[in-house]
């Protein structure tokens, strides 16, 4: 029996509501041409949620072909920009109306804690739909004064038809960081979802029907990486790919993008130091320390999961950092309230972490918490703390994207600042201190697309987000998102200038 096109499901939390499971293109659900389907699973119990149809070559081939019609046909090309920034407002008044819905989706399908997904990412998805509905009709070129003889100008046009493709770690909010800046500047979109959480983007999909988006706007597809990301980013009908996942994905994408030189934004991989000086407000250096590395699971690619303390509070740092993990860490089912760690998304992941955490013990560094799977059931593992980590071992240099952080001690700013940049990653940094001077001078010394002073992983979506060295390529959230999902053309006036 075939998948049906929508399937009626019960949540952990009883939520009972319908899911799309087909691919949305053109604004209609859709099955795969060949059938094919994936299975997404609930991390906590090893469930499975529901199949979902899974995208190939040939589906691929439809949603580009339908973002194509959409982008020359008049209803989205020549809408006014008035428009666009109504319907992007609608939007998020959908969102907003499903938080509920969709918080309890992600936390299911993904494993995050319901109260993290409904009002940390379903909010920041809210807010940030509406800060770019309010570029929309803000953008701007310029005049170029190059004399009486010529009237020269800018236009910012859109680059055309984008192809995104997201990961897992933060299934709705990933989705609303691709669509927002790319709608704002009149693009139109094929969607790509992780395999492992495509449930609420497809729901996402009803709501921008719903909103009143022209069909082929936004094109949502699951689908394996290999197969339609691959046929995405080598498609040469798209004009942009935008990609946020691992470095070696990156690369392959980079790659496959290359056929027709398209346009590429990537957000990669890091493994982000996190520099603690003795006169930091202790306090808060913990705190913040703590939900740079734990928050998410450790599933943040700008998690500060490399900790440099001054040698004259190392241990003591040790001791409050252990305890506050043992205080706020509760590592629970997603819909239980006092959750603030959940699975791990994948038995991939949960086999690949604790492979992390056994090649930290045989490599000599000391184990100061956790280290082992959480139940028998579900992908829990113990926030995990090292210390005396030499910054040669495995588990300093490679992103291990769990609850697992290495701490060492240093002696002096200059070799703190050495040690921080001696990665192949650069995406992010944490600086603690009370001396400001001190704070601006790491700050502006570290390899880094973004430095957070006595904080970390605190970012908004009115800053821009993205990454130095093989963390990534341009930038997202901001104005700066804006740029890139436009181009600029010159346009030359000639005013008198007989040839
Ligand atoms: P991945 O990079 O393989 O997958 C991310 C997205 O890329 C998914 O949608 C996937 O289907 C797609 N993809 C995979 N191969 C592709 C290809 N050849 N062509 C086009 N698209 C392709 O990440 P993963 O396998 O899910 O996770 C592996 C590691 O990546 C993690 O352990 C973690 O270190 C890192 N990661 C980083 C982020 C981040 O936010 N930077 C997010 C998720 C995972």
């Amino acid at each position: 029996m075939s998948l049906p096109l929508q399937v009626e499901l019960t949540a952990p939390n009883g939520l009972k509501y319908t899911q799309p499971v087909g691919l949305f293109i053109n604004n209609e659900f859709v099955k795969a041409k060949n059938g094919g389907t994936l299975e997404t699973i609930y991390p906590a119990e090893e469930s499975v949620i529901t199949s979902v149809y899974a995208a190939e070559k040939e589906d691929v081939d439809a949603a580009v072909e339908a973002a194509r019609a959409a982008y020359e046909n008049p209803n989205w090309s020549s809408i006014d920009p008035y428009e666009r920034s109504r319907l992007m407002s609608k939007l998020a008044d959908l969102v907003e109306r499903d938080r509920h819905i969709l918080g309890t989706i992600d936390a299911w399908d993904n494993g995050k804690p319901y109260s993290v997904a409904a009002n940390e990412d379903v909010e920041e998805v809210i807010r940030l739909l509406r800060y770019y509905a309010g570029w929309a009709d803000k953008l701007y070129g310029k005049t170029i004064d190059v004399g009486p003889q010529k009237l020269a100008y800018t236009l910012h046009q859109p680059v055309g038809v984008c192809g995104q493709i997201i990961p897992w770690n933060y299934p709705l909010l990933m989705a609303g960081w691709k669509l927002g800046p790319a709608l704002a500047t009149g693009n139109t979109i094929i969607l790509k979802t992780a395999e492992q959480t495509p449930l609420s983007a497809l729901y996402l999909g009803n709501l921008i029907k719903e909103a009143g988006f022209p069909p082929g706007v936004v094109n949502i597809i699951s689908g394996y990486g290999k197969t339609a990301g691959a046929a995405l980013a080598s498609h040469d009908d798209v004009d942009k790919i935008a990609f946020t996942g691992s470095t070696m994905t990156g690369s392959i994408i980079m790659k496959a993008a290359a056929v027709n030189l398209k346009n590429i934004t990537l957000e990669t991989g890091g493994k982000s130091p996190n520099i603690v000086f003795a006169d930091a407000d202790i306090d808060q250096a913990v705190k913040w320390s703590h939900f740079g590395i734990m928050g998410n699971m450790g599933q943040v690619c700008s998690a500060t999961s490399r900790i440099y303390v001054e040698s004259s509070i190392y241990e003591d740092f040790i001791k409050r950092f252990k305890e506050h993990t043992k205080t706020l860490s509760v590592v629970d089912h997603p819909f239980s309230e006092t959750c603030y760690q959940g699975p791990q998304v994948t038995k991939q992941q949960f086999d690949k972490i604790q492979q992390y955490i056994e090649t930290g013990k045989s490599e000599g560094a000391r184990l100061v918490a956790g280290g082992e799977r959480v139940g028998e059931k579900g992908f829990f593992i113990e926030p995990t703390i090292f210390a005396d980590v030499k910054d040669d071992m495995t588990i300093s240099k490679e992103e291990i994207f769990g609850p697992v952080v290495v701490i060492s001690s240093f002696e002096t700013e200059k070799e703190v600042i050495k040690r921080a940049n001696s990665s192949t990653y650069g995406l992010a940094a944490s600086v603690f201190t009370e001396n400001l001077k001190k704070a601006h001078r790491v700050a502006a010394k570290v390899h880094a697309g973004m430095v957070w002073i006595n904080s970390s992983n605190d970012s908004h979506y009115a800053i821009p987000f993205g990454g130095v060295k093989q963390s990534g390529i341009g930038r997202e959230l901001g104005d700066y998102a804006l740029q890139a999902y436009t181009q600029v053309k010159a346009v030359h006036v000639n005013l008198g200038n007989d040839l």
